[in-house]
């Protein structure tokens, strides 16, 4: 199968960025009044729109949260992944050996993933095909975002490859009719072991493999590519 593109999630996939956002949105949602651990964001909230998340938890509430509660959120996590968030290890160099096309597809708004690349170097290897969940209706797990991006690089869905760490993010690149592979090297994996999903529920939600060393992705490329089993 020719592979054209490769479609990169970028928290827990370019940058270890899982573990500071989701420490800061359990805090907050604790401060509005919604008692939430760490372990809980990540079970619940990891890879899905803020949008879904927010709604889930008003209906829970029985309230709104306060009108302010997103974008003091999202300022929040863009300051603290501003000043300590690390590229996932040896990312610049196996994206330089990667020959197809690239491009980022993130759940997050634009100033969270421009801040995030420039602080693991790799900005200018992807600008500009960098694609947030704000330019399209639905997040993932819905196909949208994936398909967007596919237009806008010019490829068809069946000849993407995407590399995700999330499960609604694998969802979304399955219903997108494209082939994904579940990464499991972000710090969140280490940390929350019990949290983090495991290679049997990636493989489940669709992902063809999974690996946790980002250095194992171009080999991955070709044997897809060449249609040998991974
Ligand atoms: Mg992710």
């Amino acid at each position: 199968m020719p592979i054209d593109l490769i479609i990169f999630d970028c928290d827990g996939v370019l940058v270890d960025s899982e573990v500071i956002s989701c420490r800061v949105h359990a805090e907050m949602l604790t401060r509005a009044g919604y008692a939430i651990t760490a372990d809980q964001v990540f079970d619940r909230f990891l890879g899905r729109s803020s949008v879904e998340s927010n709604r889930e938890i008003e209906a829970e509430l029985g309230r709104k949260l306060p009108d302010d509660f997103d974008a003091s959120l999202k300022r929040a996590v863009i300051d603290e992944l501003a000043t300590s968030v690390e590229g996932m290890p040896h990312i610049a160099d196996t994206l330089a050996r990667i020959s197809q096309k690239i491009c980022v597809a993130s759940s997050g708004i634009p100033d969270k993933i421009r801040t995030s690349l420039i602080r693991a170097g790799i900005h200018d290897r992807f600008a500009p095909h960098i694609f947030s969940a704000s330019q399209v209706k639905r997040g993932k797990p819905e196909p949208d975002l994936f398909l967007f991006a596919a237009r806008r690089m010019d490829a068809a869905p069946e000849h993407c490859l995407v590399i995700e760490d999330s499960i609604p993010g694998v969802m979304a690149a399955r219903a997108a009719r494209m082939t994904v592979l579940g990464f499991r090297g972000g710090a969140h994996y280490l940390e929350h072991p019990a949290s983090a999903p495991q290679p049997a529920a990636l493989l489940r939600a669709g992902a063809l493999a999974t690996f946790d060393d980002i250095r194992q992705l171009p080999a991955m490329i070709d044997k897809i590519a060449s249609g040998e089993t991974l």
